[in-house]
């Protein structure tokens, strides 16, 4: 039986998953057994990891997982759950694909842990490197340690921990499994877990640092950062793929490149959020030629107008709605630049929707994604109700803080409030 069990959980970082697996063949204790758990990774990261499976003390899995399956679970905390069974060690450790373990760090722990019989977790410090897109480091934190702790959710980060395999039984009788995969918990599922051991036992420190984890533009933490419970109507979206997609209600439609540029949209409104947060909406038809012969298939929130007619629509709820005149388009703060062209014919299959008049009140229907402001509170437009949206969640979501829309009190009670456009967690 090898002493220490790492488990290492992988999703798509081609970059940066090799120099994990690395950090563990080059450790100073060689008595280890690593689970690579990967999540139905792409080709890229799959590559990266074959060339390590060969070493006999490495057990690899793919979860094969599919995608519209991925936010049911807490993934991470499902792959680890599988892996805690599997493994044999007695001393059980966790590590990510953008964290590494210095090379001591399996020795220190573990010469620790064996010298106190009667301490069942340690914990250690952390660096942790914020890094760009091409993975430059920006800046750099340590993350201390903190005494003795009986609460050490949010204090101890997922890779910086070590614990006897008896003490995860432990929590297995009371609480029916290891780790809590409920996908409430994507955000901290390891904090919910070191919750579950403290109740047992408390975390003790170790006053070095044992690892160094990366913080870059994709991981979870920042996608997460901010976004609120439900994308706005018209928002487009990316995740890890360079796939682009259209948000409607609980659906997602791709939109090709070549698309966003006849459709006229503003290439600076994408928004890049977790897979799982993605994978979440339903996939229906893309968005390509064809929605110029397919009236019903044309996106929503979309200006359009036909050569030789003066009236410019928007488009919602597959209607078309005339903006009555061109001081309403400007009140609204339509862009000229955002505007279709299509044919007569075409304009003609749109049904008929509300008008979109200059007065609030009169317009009975409101415009999907304006942004407003009254008082020192900012809403905005969804599915005919006003949402608070926070000046995080407006930056998050890329609204354009340069068109937002002056309103009265009276405006505003014409029409219901809706949920606030709230996010759902903070950053550790
Ligand atoms: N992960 C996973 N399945 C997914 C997404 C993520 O198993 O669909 C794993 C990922 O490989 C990593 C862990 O969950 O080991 C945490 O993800 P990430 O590094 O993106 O989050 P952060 O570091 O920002 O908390
Ligand atoms: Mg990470």
């Amino acid at each position: 039986m090898p002493k220490v069990t790492i488990i290492l959980t992988s999703y798509n970082k081609p970059q940066t998953v090799g120099d994990s697996i690395k950090s563990v063949l080059s450790q100073t204790l060689k008595d280890w057994e690593l689970f690579i758990m990967d999540d139905a990774s792409n080709e890229d990261t799959q590559k990266v990891i074959k060339q390590y499976v060969d070493d006999p003390r490495i057990h690899y899995y793919n979860s094969n997982i599919k995608d519209n399956e991925r936010y049911k679970t807490t993934r991470y905390a499902a792959l680890i759950n599988q892996a805690i069974l599997l493994s044999t060690g007695e001393y059980i450790s966790y590590l990510t694909d953008d964290t590494f373990y210095l090379s001591n760090r399996l020795e220190v722990m573990v010469q620790f842990l064996e010298l106190h019989l009667d301490i069942d977790i340690v914990y250690s410090k952390q660096k942790v490197n914020i890094v760009d897109k091409e993975l430059r480091i920006i800046s750099e934190r340590i993350r201390d340690t903190r005494g003795v702790l009986r609460q050490p959710q949010n204090i101890v980060d997922h890779c910086s921990v070590m614990h006897r395999r008896s003490i995860a039984h432990k929590v297995y009788n009371k609480y029916g499994d290891f780790w809590d995969d409920d996908p409430a918990n994507w955000h901290n599922g390891d904090a919910v877990f070191w919750r579950r051991l403290a109740v047992f036992e408390p975390f003790y420190p170790i006053e070095e640092v044992l690892d160094i984890s990366l913080k870059g533009p994709n991981s979870f933490q920042n996608m997460n950062a901010y976004l609120p419970e439900k994308i706005p109507n018209g928002t487009l979206v990316k995740g890890l793929s360079s796939k682009i997609y259209l948000i409607e209600g609980q659906i997602r439609r791709e939109i090709t490149k070549e698309m966003l540029e006849k459709l006229k949209y503003n290439m600076k409104m994408i928004v890049t959020i977790p897979d799982p947060v993605l994978f979440k909406h339903r996939e229906e038809d893309v968005i390509d030629e064809s929605i110029f012969l397919e009236p019903k298939k044309f996106p929503n929130q979309r200006l359009v107008q036909a050569k030789e007619d003066e009236s410019i629509y928007y488009i919602q709820n597959n209607k078309k709605r005339r903006i009555i005149n061109k001081k309403t388009f400007k009140k609204y703060r339509f862009s000229e630049k955002e505007i279709v062209q299509v044919s007569s014919f075409f304009l003609e299959a749109i049904p008929d929707g509300i008008p979109i008049y200059l007065n609030l009140v009169k317009t009975i229907i409101l415009p999907d994604r304006l942004l407003c402001k009254t008082g020192n509170k900012y809403y905005l437009s969804n599915d005919n109700k006003f949402h608070e949206i926070h000046l995080k969640v407006i930056k998050k979501m890329k609204l354009p803080m340069d068109k937002v829309i002056q309103i009265k009190r009276s405006e505003l009670c014409n029409y219901a409030v809706g949920k606030p456009l709230q996010w759902m967690y903070q950053l550790k």
